[in-house]
């Protein structure tokens, strides 16, 4: 599923993060120190190599809603960009923060001149952030800032079950 929103196609797909080769910028689900982990993070380290870690060991430590950017090292992408979500229930505002890896994340691509970028659902698994809202965190977000993105041309929702697609496409059809 695909929609416009100013310049930029957002568009839902069922997936894998680290098998994105058409995507110049995949974004990382990481932890605060930008470590190798479980999740999204774990998978995104491993295709990586340890060069992803030696990289980011000086960025970090990041706040909720913060995003930096790296190399791709091994991956089929030129960058990761690494941003924090909240963990449910802790982090507060949630939705506040969550918008904000977003937000900041899409900025600091657009910012590089980078045309397409990947995202997960953040904060979904580990960090406990129900489903349903967390799609309509990011799609609505999305969909906001890329009213106003210059170079960024395509956003990809990679969703890795069927109910995670679901839920971003659901979100996204009811937006205008
Ligand atoms: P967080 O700590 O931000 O909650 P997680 O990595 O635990 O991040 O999970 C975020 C979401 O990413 C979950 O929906 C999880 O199923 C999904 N996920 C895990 N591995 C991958 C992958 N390789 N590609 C895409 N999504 C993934």
């Amino acid at each position: 599923m695909k929609k416009e929103f100013g310049k930029t196609t957002v568009e839902c797909i069922q997936g894998d993060i680290t098998a994105q080769d058409d995507i110049t910028a995949i974004v990382n689900a990481a932890n605060a120190e930008l470590r190798t982990g479980g999740g999204v993070a774990g998978a995104i380290h491993r295709a990586a190599g340890p060069g992803l870690e030696e990289e980011s060991r000086p960025l970090a430590p990041i706040k909720p809603g913060e995003a930096v950017i790296t190399g791709g090292h091994d991956l089929p992408n030129e960058y990761v960009i690494h941003t924090l979500g909240p963990v449910y229930g802790r982090d507060k505002p949630e939705a506040d923060l969550l918008a904000n890896c977003y937000r900041n994340s899409l900025k600091l691509a657009d910012e590089r001149g980078i045309d397409s970028v990947a995202f997960p659902a953040i904060s979904t698994g580990a960090f406990g952030y129900p489903l349903e809202e967390a799609a309509g965190v990011a799609v609505r977000t999305v969909a906001e800032t890329a009213e106003s993105l210059e170079n960024v041309l395509l956003v990809r929702f990679v969703l890795f079950g069927a109910r995670d697609l679901e839920a971003h496409e659901k979100a996204l059809s009811e937006l205008g």
